[in-house]
């Protein structure tokens, strides 16, 4: 439907008179463009065998005119016909008067082409998405390139959309955003991108990129490798290697410069890639003030417009502040303390989920004293199980302190500083307790930048519940309005699903796509000290989903062969898979709990996908010596109430 209404829109675009589908190897084409180059009628060309996705464009001419052959002419948004048509037109002196806009003969599906003459269809089959080149009219050629980089497509010239300032306009310069932006930039479109951050309470703010880049996934995998580090300098000693230092001391202001550096590379090469790709890149915050008008206002407050015919909010969550005395003026969020220009000192994170237990694990190891303030459970959503080994871990073997179902009530400035001394006092079983902190981060959830965007001007949906975007295939419930990554009702909020479903998108707008985003079989991973790898359900919801006597869980306890020497516990580190007994013990499951879970669980998200059973894992040989082999060789079931061995050989 997509590429049937962009084919129309050609058709219709009165900036050129004449559009000719055509293919390069068919006479009858070749006829008819020789003819228009020699009245010198400015013709835009669009050659079927040498765009990606031609012989889906030409089923759409063939909805749209009934003819299934090529040529396929139109002049000023009226089907001629193929080749004979338009030699009977010209022959009798009608062409031109109707080009230049005189009496216009009316198209007619039955005068049509040479049926049977021309080339043959194109078989469909791997094709790619093309795109309507917004390059001047005069320009011979597309600037795009097929998605797989091979030749480009020649001879095609492609009229801008001037109705508008851009075909799409993406607020958000996340990882959602940029993604989407560029991929559609790559399909022809014209495309402005908005970034602007608005500063924390303390007035942390930073570059182009979003969470991800800047205040999420990488300044946290790299504090959490840094603190990693501190494990193996232990460790270290253990293999032979002589460290002077029995206590070494980690220096907080020198790893968030050397990461921040890091950082603003990164926001420096995705503001030349936007470039590079033609995406326009705008420092200024959006906000819709009619259909296909966006307001714009940069850090100065000065205010311009924006007109597109599509758009797609990108515009991702910031974190949430409970609402107590003193909560947003005296606390910070993961949104400051990547860059947090002085070491936080004894820290209360308040919170027990992803970004808690993230922060609070590598404060921790970087040698913080690190308390974590749990509501009610672990890890909400999560296997419980693998929640609370990481909770076990976290602190038995790091020293994290943990207060259970507790809520904060206030907080209370009692000496100022960086950092300074604050007093935090919560309830506990109707119970009222206090500490004292240096510094208190909440990670309490986010909310989707949902609400300051005018979208309520628009009429675009959002469920009251979760302030969050309800849309289908990404597509709101306002039909030219798209979203992607955090916005999402009921949707993860990781970046390789924003970026993905992005990409695919895009694909669907410009490029004649079908191909939709598959929400199933996700894999993550907690960057804990420990980390928990994930693919599919948890054993409890598989139980609720499957029936409890139709699951069968293998487990089993491991010790990476890395851990023997330094004399790590043998019982810290786990592995299960959980089976559908009712579907030939398919593995619905899986759960993984030690280093480097992550690397592990990524290539068995994989498997997970293609509907891996458990015999399949059996069948695999393993790669010894490694962590990821217990997956190959577990029998131990639950049910069989066998003790858990720790494996290894
Ligand atoms: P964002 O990346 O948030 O981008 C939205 C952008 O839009 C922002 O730059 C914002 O300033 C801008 N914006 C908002 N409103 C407007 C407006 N009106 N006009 C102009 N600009 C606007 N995911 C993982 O997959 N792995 C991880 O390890 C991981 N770790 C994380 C750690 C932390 C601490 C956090 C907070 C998140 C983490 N995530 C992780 C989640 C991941 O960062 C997000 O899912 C991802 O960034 C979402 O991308 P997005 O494009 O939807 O939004
Ligand atoms: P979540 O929404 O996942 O969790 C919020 C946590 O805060 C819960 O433990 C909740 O407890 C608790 N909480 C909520 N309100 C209060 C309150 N008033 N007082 C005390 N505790 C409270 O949020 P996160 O910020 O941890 O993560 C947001 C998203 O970011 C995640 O869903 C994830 O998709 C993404 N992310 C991904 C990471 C990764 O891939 N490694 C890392 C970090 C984030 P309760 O259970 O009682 O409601």
């Amino acid at each position: 439907d997509n590429l049937r209404r962009q084919v129309e829109k050609w058709i219709k675009d009165d900036s050129v008179p004449v559009i000719v589908f055509s293919k390069t190897t068919c006479p009858f084409c070749t006829k008819v463009k020789a003819l228009f180059e020699e009245q010198k009628i400015l013709a835009n060309v669009i050659e079927l065998n040498t765009v990606p996705n031609g012989s889906q464009i030409q089923d759409a001419l063939l909805a749209i005119t009934g003819q299934k052959t090529v040529p396929s002419v139109f002049v000023k948004g009226q089907h001629i016909g193929g080749c004979d048509a338009t030699m009977k037109l010209h022959s009798e002196g009608q062409l031109m008067p109707l080009i230049q806009g005189g009496s216009a003969r009316p198209a007619s599906k039955r005068q049509s082409s040479p049926s049977g003459k021309d080339e043959p269809r194109q078989p469909r089959g791997s094709e790619l998405p093309w795109t309507p080149n917004a390059s001047a009219p005069s320009e011979q050629q597309s600037k795009v390139p097929p998605m797989d980089g091979s030749k480009q497509a020649n001879q095609i010239k492609f009229v801008p959309t001037d109705k508008y300032d851009y075909d799409l306009v993406v607020i958000g310069g996340g990882s959602g955003g940029l993604a989407t932006s560029k991929e559609a930039a790559k399909l022809g479109a014209k495309v402005a991108v908005f970034d602007y951050v608005q500063p924390t309470p303390i007035g942390t703010k930073w570059g182009l990129g979003g969470t991800c880049v800047n205040v999420g996934c990488i300044p946290k995998k790299l504090m959490h490798q840094a603190a990693l580090l501190r494990g193996y300098y232990d460790d270290a000693k253990k293999f032979g290697w002589q460290m002077s230092e029995e206590n070494p001391q980690h220096d907080w202001n020198k790893m968030v410069e050397a990461i921040q550096d890091y950082i603003h590379g990164l926001n420096w090469k995705y503001k030349v890639a936007l470039r590079d790709m033609n995406v326009t890149y705008l420092n200024s915050y959006a906000k819709f003030t009619d259909d296909h008008t966006l307001v714009a206002t940069n850090a100065k407050g000065k205010e311009s417009t924006v007109t597109a015919e599509r758009f797609i909010i990108a515009t991702g969550g910031r974190p949430r502040y409970p609402d107590i005395p003193g909560g947003k003026q005296f606390c910070i969020t993961s949104d400051d303390i990547f860059s947090l220009a002085y070491p936080p000192g004894k820290t209360l994170v308040v919170g027990a989920s992803y970004v808690a237990l993230e922060c609070g694990g590598f404060l921790k190891k970087l040698g913080f004293d690190v308390t974590v303030m749990v509501r009610s459970i672990l890890l909400r959503g999560f296997d419980q199980d693998m929640a609370e080994r990481i909770g076990a871990y976290m602190e038995k073997e790091n020293g994290v302190k943990f207060i259970r179902g507790a809520t904060p009530t206030k907080v209370e400035q009692i000496e100022e500083g960086l950092p300074g001394r604050l007093k935090v006092t919560w309830e506990m079983n109707g119970q009222e307790s206090w500490d004292e902190y240096n510094t208190v981060l909440f990670a309490v959830g986010r909310n989707a930048c949902t609400t300051n965007i005018g979208l309520e001007k628009i009429g675009v949906k959002i469920n009251p519940k979760s302030g969050k975007l309800v849309t289908e295939n990404e597509q709101t419930s306002v039909e030219h309005v798209y979203a992607i990554g955090d916005v999402l009702d009921g949707k993860p909020e990781l970046t390789p699903v924003a970026i993905a479903a992005g990409i695919l998108l895009a694909r669907r707008l410009y490029g004649g796509s079908n191909d939709t985003y598959d929400y199933n079989m996700i894999p993550t991973t907690v960057f804990t000290p420990i980390e928990y790898g994930a693919i599919g359900y948890a054993e409890e919801m598989a139980m609720e989903k499957f029936g409890k006597e139709n699951i069968e869980t293998y487990h089993t306890l491991y010790r990476p062969l890395e851990w023997a020497v330094p004399g790590h516990a043998e019982d810290q580190c786990y592995g299960k898979l959980v089976c559908n007994k009712l579907d030939d013990d398919r593995v619905v499951g899986f759960h993984v709990l030690g280093p480097n879970a992550g690397e592990i669980t990524q290539g068995y998200a994989v498997a997970m996908r293609m509907g891996a059973k458990k015999r399949d894992f059996d069948a695999t040989t393993g790669i010894h010596p490694t962590a990821s082999e217990i997956f190959t060789t577990l029998t131990t079931t639950k049910s069989s109430g066998a003790a858990l061995g720790q494996a290894g050989c």
